[in-house]
């Protein structure tokens, strides 16, 4: 069987970096690219805040930029699914879901991580036009409007708390009577004005007409009263899943399922294994953090093969 010096699992910002350093250095990587090429900036709409591009740029393109960039210096990509990893002893064995095998001196994990949703029927298909699982990235297109945010963690008060610069109107849907957020992270949403709970809440149907997201109707969990919310978006805070199940447990997770990369470097409990972007990151989660871990991650990459 082929044994790649590099390959690469993954394909959003942080994988096509890894790939764009570690086929600079001339390791030949291979991409194996997953269920979703470009991970989740192919979901939205206009990134503002990846430098390089004064006026924007919609998260497709610059994937697909991105993902061009890297071909030309000679990566290579599959398109499919890893279902397995043998971690074990090295090279390392990877299964794909196409029952393609390979082995690899070194693997650079970046799957990312997957924004929760409600699994409401619409929601999907809203992303963009009032539905976002990320106000860092959608904030700003809500300026002076009224917004919902689903969650009581740390993610939902961060983010409710980040909405404020923007809209008028916060509202806080939260299923429970308590929040799960740290204890400064509540006292910080419940000091602002601009921010309103909505307690013991459900949200069960999202409106949205030929413009976008109008209204949402929220349940009670207690009374099953339901209510309709004016409202011009939705924001989803009900946190992340890492994705990592075809590890089986062989790299060291947080508790959240999050792989632990030690200190400032990008290395796993395994050697010759390295993280990077969203799957390894619970706090930054932004597309230009992603990128510059992959950088981290192929350079490691490379001076652990010379080593
Ligand atoms: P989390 O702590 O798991 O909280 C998820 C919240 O969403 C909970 O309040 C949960 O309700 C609610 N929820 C989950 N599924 C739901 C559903 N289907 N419908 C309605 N509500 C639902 O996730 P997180 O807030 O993303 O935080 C994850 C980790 O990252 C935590 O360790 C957190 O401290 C950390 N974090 C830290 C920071 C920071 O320090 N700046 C920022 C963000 C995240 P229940 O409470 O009823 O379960």
């Amino acid at each position: 069987m082929n044994t790649r010096k590099v390959v690469i699992i993954g394909s959003g910002p942080a994988g096509y970096t890894a790939a764009l350093y570690a086929s600079r250095a001339n390791l030949n990587p291979l991409v194996i690219e997953g269920h979703e090429p470009g991970g989740q900036l192919t979901t939205t709409t206009d990134v503002d805040n990846f430098p390089g591009f004064p006026e924007g740029i919609m998260g497709p393109e610059l994937m697909a930029n991105m993902k061009k960039q890297t071909l030309r210096f000679g990566t290579e990509y599959l398109q499919t699914h890893v279902t397995a990893v043998d971690l074990s002893k090295r090279p390392f064995k990877i299964t794909c879901e196409n029952g393609d095998e390979m082995m690899a001196e070194s693997v650079i994990i970046s799957t990312g991580a997957s924004a929760k949703y409600l699994g409401l029927p619409n929601e999907k298909e809203l992303i963009g036009k009032g539905v976002s699982a990320c106000a860092t990235c959608d904030g700003f297109f809500y300026r002076d409007q009224i917004v919902h945010i689903v969650g009581g963690g740390d993610t939902a008060m961060e983010e409710a708390t980040f909405l404020t610069k923007f809209a008028k109107k916060v509202y806080v849907v939260h299923r429970r009577d308590s929040l799960r957020a740290s204890k400064p992270m509540q006292e910080r949403a419940f000091n602002n004005e601009k921010i309103e709970f909505v307690w013991n809440s459900a949200v069960s149907e999202i409106i949205a007409d030929a413009t976008g997201v109008t209204s949402i109707k929220v349940t009670n969990t207690e009374t099953g009263e339901v209510t309709e919310r004016p409202t011009n978006g939705l924001f989803m805070g009900i946190g992340h899943t890492p994705n990592t199940g075809f590890l089986n447990g062989q790299i060291d997770t947080d508790e959240h399922g999050f792989i632990i990369t030690k200190g400032e470097h990008p290395d796993t409990n395994v050697p010759g294994v390295f993280a990077c972007g969203d799957v390894q990151d619970s706090y930054y989660r932004q597309a230009i953090s992603a990128a510059g871990s992959g950088c981290q991650a192929a350079i490691r990459a490379e001076r652990f093969l010379e080593e």
